[in-house]
């Protein structure tokens, strides 16, 4: 029986993840990364729900110096841009330096320490698309890398790398994932906003499953 570590944002891509490959991979430790953005708080409510949820260990990794070297408006006090879904500019916008290369390698480490055989994330082909951190070549490097950094050489898996947004709610819905949980929005806010990258990807994928349902009750 193989045992696994998972990157848990409480968004879309993540919780889909886990939800879809828990029993598969064993994912057995969540962690969420704390690194000063706007929706940190809302993140850590979600993916301790979602935790709780899936009866998985929950950890919260804070890096309060990437905050610190990073000035994109996911961080600053800019404003999150109103986006135009998946353009070079909004995907500019909210840049974080490495972030996914640092969050594989502190996953790493505990896989290392840990014995966990596989770490997982929810890269996906939107966001391969834009970000080179969310493609097939990254996961494979990455992965690669880790035959020479670690004693246990965790592989790096990422089930929703071929698919998008809509794809990812479908597989959602079809695997009763609980959606009611998730956060994907950028902002603060109680609720979803609606208007920032990550809320268009999601409200568009809902509104092609023809699950309106969710709106109403993630976003404002
Ligand atoms: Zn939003």
């Amino acid at each position: 029986m193989s045992k696994s570590v998972i990157l848990l944002s409480g968004g879309l891509d993540s919780l889909v993840a886990l939800g879809y490959s828990k029993e598969e991979y064993g994912i057995e430790l969540a962690l969420t990364f704390d690194y000063g953005q706007k929706s940190v708080k809302k993140e850590l409510e979600a993916s301790k729900r979602i935790c709780e949820y899936y009866k998985t260990e929950h950890r919260i990794i804070k890096l309060d110096w990437l905050k610190d070297i990073t000035n994109t408006a996911l961080v600053s006090d800019e404003d999150i841009p109103i986006s135009n879904l998946g353009t070079l500019q909004s995907a500019k916008a909210v840049w974080v330096p490495n972030r996914n290369g640092l969050f594989l390698n502190i996953a790493a480490s505990y896989a290392d320490a840990f014995g966990y055989d596989y770490i997982l994330f929810g890269a996906n082909k939107d966001e391969g698309g834009t970000f080179s951190d969310n493609t097939e070549a990254f996961r494979e490097k990455i992965s690669e890398v880790f035959e020479f950094s670690t004693q246990k050489h965790p592989k790096v898996i990422a089930p929703l790398i071929n698919y998008g947004k809509d794809d990812i709610v479908k597989i959602a819905v079809e695997n009763s994932i609980p959606l009611e949980l998730v956060r994907s929005c950028y902002n603060s806010g109680e609720k979803h906003c609606g208007v920032c990258e990550s809320c268009r990807h999601l409200k568009k994928a809902l509104i092609a499953n023809h699950r309106e349902d969710y709106i109403n009750i993630l976003f404002e």
